[in-house]
């Protein structure tokens, strides 16, 4: 489950919510997947083409990519 979702669940606890805060916020980093993002979706994570700038999820690539020019070789 996400920080996001167990801190809605957490809510009414202060005190859990002061905990979940010190010790599992996520870290604002300068690099690395998780400051990557999908530019249509949003997804972040594992699977984002950075290849010709593109930033498109492979999902999104795949719904894309012909728009974009590119062709299916076998
Ligand atoms: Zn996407």
């Amino acid at each position: 489950m996400s920080y996001q979702g167990i801190l809605q669940q957490v809510k009414d606890n202060n005190n859990k919510v002061e905990k979940l805060k010190k010790h599992n916020e996520p870290k604002d980093r300068g690099f690395g997947k998780s400051k990557r993002k999908c530019r249509r979706c949003g997804r972040r994570g594992r699977g984002i083409i950075r290849k010709y700038d593109l930033y498109y999820c492979r999902q999104c690539f795949r719904e894309v990519a012909e728009n974009l020019g590119f062709k299916k070789m076998d």
